[in-house]
């Protein structure tokens, strides 16, 4: 599609918007985090973008929706290209729009924040401070993502064992976004209906703004507690995250395999090598219960520490051995490494998440996140895996498949990947936001069977599980 598209007639007609057909600043652009898996590697590291956009306002924004409906050429929205999927990925080439000069903070209210699209969330985190609140929740790459991205392409993260995940009624407000079409239309998604943009990876409209629930801020404790047997450590994360809110509040819940711990260097005489790690963050006020709590189970708090503690240590954020940065500081010595989502069917059975352990062998470390989903415990896996085969890979998914974990494979570059149904709701929306089927063209499979449809006959079809 693109071969044949304008590009400097495009880029001409794009002005005044800055524009980079520099073709490092291309590359650069067209990757995000798809190389923490081998597989989407060799899939993914030679598919660029023809054309950089930096929007500074949503009226720019508009402009260059514009221009591309007009050409007919793809469009990949782009925050701070964190993913890790691909889902930034350009996969039929086309014009990337990155969002980062969209930054401005708009509106800080009692428990709201409405924000830019392009604007990174530590950013966000430092405006809200002063104000006495904080993101209900962020991803460990608050420093360099933005809540744009988190928002059409994250789940979850810091403040989720707490709060819940992004899609949790009331942790996203209003979604406002734009259509792409040769006059571009502003669409305004409220309350529930945010869920028809959340987490559809820039496939069904350009948002601009986004309004967010927020918390009171508190005086955070990043905390690590060893323990001898995982069986023991995660069995102090579940008590943890069941924990009254009252009693022990918290804003992380990490369980960390001691193997996985010796690939933590900047940890080296702060935590006794070959002990299971849980990584925490706790108020203050709450800091004796925690002690106490972990104690219980068996553990020993080795760190415990505040912001300023943390700068005079020279330590990164307890939540940079969190999330998905586990299996970053894991890479950052060994590119052999690779991960899984796994989700735990049962939260509460420390034996069986240890059998698994056991039966997994030794390519497959575990490391698991707690959260909590209206109320209840929730927990996934993200093991580190040491990569050898496709078969492997296959075998490893098969034995948590065999005993009910279910595998959400990060794997695979389509938002459809494995266990994940076709979401019609999305697939209306981008009928109508997006009819010419411009935008991140190839991340849903399902939009291929449907594009033909109404968006009417698509949303029809969300009561049919899949095609
Ligand atoms: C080390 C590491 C740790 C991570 N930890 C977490 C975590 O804790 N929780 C979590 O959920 N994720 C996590 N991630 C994944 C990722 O960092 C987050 O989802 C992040 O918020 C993405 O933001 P971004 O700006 O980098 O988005 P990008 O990667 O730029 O984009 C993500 C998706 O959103 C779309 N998009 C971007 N901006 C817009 C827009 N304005 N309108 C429409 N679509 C848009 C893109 O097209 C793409 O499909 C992690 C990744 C890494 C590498």
């Amino acid at each position: 599609m693109t071969s044949t598209a304008d590009w400097p007639r495009i880029a001409a007609e794009l002005s005044p918007v800055e524009v980079s057909d520099d073709p490092v600043t291309i590359r650069k652009r067209s990757r995000d985090f798809f190389w923490y898996s081998p597989l989407l590697n060799a899939q993914l590291r030679r598919s660029f973008g023809d054309l950089v956009a930096m929007p500074a306002s949503p009226k720019e924004l508009a402009q260059c929706l514009s221009v591309a409906s007009r050409h007919g050429v793809p469009v990949v929205m782009r925050g701070g290209g964190t993913g890790n999927y691909g889902q930034a990925v350009p996969l039929q080439g086309g014009l990337i729009i990155q969002t980062t000069g969209m930054n401005r903070v708009l509106e800080i209210g009692a428990g709201y924040v409405r924000v830019e699209a392009g604007a990174l969330m530590a950013d966000i985190n430092a405006a809200l401070k002063p104000e006495g609140y904080e993101l209900a929740m962020f991803p460990s790459t608050q420093d360099i993502a933005t809540i744009g991205g988190f928002v059409a392409g994250g789940s979850a993260g810091i403040g989720s064992v707490s709060n819940g995940p992004l899609r949790e009624n009331g942790n996203i407000i209003r979604i406002r976004a734009l259509s792409v079409e040769d006059s571009p239309q502003e669409y305004v998604f409220d309350g529930n209906d945010v869920l028809r943009i959340h987490h559809a990876w820039g496939i069904n409209g350009a948002i601009t703004e986004i309004t967010l629930r927020t918390v009171p801020t508190r005086d955070w404790i990043g905390c690590m507690a060893g323990f001898d047997s995982y069986a023991a450590c995660y069995a102090a994360g579940h008590a943890l995250a069941s924990a009254d809110d009252h009693a022990i509040g918290r804003k992380l819940c990490s369980v960390v395999d001691a193997r996985i711990v010796d690939y933590f260097p900047r940890l080296e005489g702060h935590v006794p090598r070959g002990r299971h790690l849980l990584v925490s963050l706790v108020p203050r006020e709450h800091l004796p219960a925690f002690r106490a709590l972990m104690a219980a189970q068996g553990g020993k708090v080795h760190l415990a520490m505040d912001e300023a503690e943390r700068t005079e240590l020279k330590l990164p954020h307890v939540f940079e051995f969190a999330y998905n940065h586990t299996t970053l500081q894991v890479l950052k010595a060994d590119r052999s490494a690779t991960y899984q989502q796994i989700g735990v069917p049962d939260p509460g059975d420390a034996a069986r998440v240890a059998s698994m352990r056991d039966r997994q062998g030794e390519d497959v470390w575990p490391h698991h996140e707690f959260t909590r989903w209206e109320g209840s415990v929730i927990c996934a896996d993200l093991p580190i895996i040491w990569y050898s085969t496709p078969e492997r890979l296959e075998e490893i998914n098969a034995t948590y498949e065999a005993d009910d974990f279910t595998v959400y494979d990060a794997h695979v570059c389509a938002i459809e990947g494995n266990h994940m149904q076709p979401d019609f709701g999305h697939l209306a929306w981008k009928k109508r936001l997006d009819p010419a089927g411009l935008l991140n063209p190839g991340k849903s499979h399902a939009w291929e069977k449907v594009r033909h449809l109404s968006a009417d006959e698509i949303e029809a079809l969300d009561s049919v599980a899949g095609l």
